[in-house]
């Protein structure tokens, strides 16, 4: 099978909010997709809504929270000629209350989710990118280098992931493989809506899911003898 490289993006937790936003901007944009999260039924229906249909569009349900699932499932998924050029560490969940008393096992859910599945993810993609100038961006959080309270798992989770992205950068650096965090402030998407967190935000002050597709657009359009190493985007409103 003749592989192509140039101009895929592979994009995790795309059904929904951000990752949604973000595949039909690069589709819009023409790059080919391979698209991931555990429902099936809402990436059907997103690439029903593609436009722009001169685009590939694959996409396969994987549970990243189970570190069972993520070889096999990321190797089916590229099992269709496409080789990212850009991979799109999206995904990620969020859990508030005391730290301490969090059981365990939400605890090692939002590792799993935030942290691991994207080393996991990145031990099947990145070896495929290499010498061609390939990119991954792993979005982060401003909770990355701040402490809210209530949110500690997940404040430790994405600082996690920013040393993380730097070490993967540093290491894949002879390989020609660039990586680089987009931080976030807060983003109007259904991570709001979601039964482990448990508080009320202005959400209209919040940034749109738009605006952040576009800066992930923007980070992979850049030529390959650059790389911005993290972008903040913030909601000019503040923190919340
Ligand atoms: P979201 O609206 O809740 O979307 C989360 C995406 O992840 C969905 O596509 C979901 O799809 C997928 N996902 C959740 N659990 C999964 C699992 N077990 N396996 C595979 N996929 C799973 O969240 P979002 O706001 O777009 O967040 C995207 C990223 O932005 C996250 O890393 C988040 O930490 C970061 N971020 C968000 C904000 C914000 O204010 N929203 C701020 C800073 C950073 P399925 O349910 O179909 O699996």
């Amino acid at each position: 099978m003749l592989l192509t490289f140039l101009s895929t993006v592979l994009i995790t937790g795309a059904s929904r909010g951000i990752g949604r936003a973000t595949a039909k901007a690069f589709a819009d944009s023409g790059w080919d997709l391979l698209l991931l999260a555990r429902s099936e039924e809402a990436l059907a229906r997103l690439v029903e809504e593609i436009d722009n249909k001169k685009v590939k569009v694959f996409y396969k349900s994987i549970d990243l929270s189970n570190p069972k699932n993520i070889s096999k499932g990321i190797v089916e998924l590229m099992n269709n000629g496409l080789i990212p050029s850009v991979l799109i560490n999206n995904a990620g969940v969020a859990w508030t209350g005391d730290l301490l008393s969090m059981p365990l096992e939400k605890w090692e859910w939002i590792m799993q989710m935030n942290l691991t599945s994207i080393f996991q993810v990145c031990s099947e993609v990145v070896p495929l990118m290499r010498n061609k100038g390939g990119l991954v961006i792993n979005v982060s959080s401003h909770a990355s280098r701040n402490i809210f309270p209530q949110w500690g798992a997940y404040c430790v989770s994405k600082a996690a992931l920013a040393s993380f992205t730097k070490s993967l950068a540093e290491e894949e650096r002879k390989n020609l493989i660039r990586a680089c965090t987009l931080t976030l402030g807060s983003v109007n998407s259904s991570l709001w809506d979601s039964d482990s967190v448990g508080m009320q935000f202005d959400r209209d002050s919040m940034l749109s899911v738009d605006q952040v597709a576009c800066e992930l657009l923007h980070l992979a359009s850049q030529p390959t003898n650059q790389i911005i190493e993290d972008v903040t985007l913030m909601p000019s409103a503040g923190a919340f």
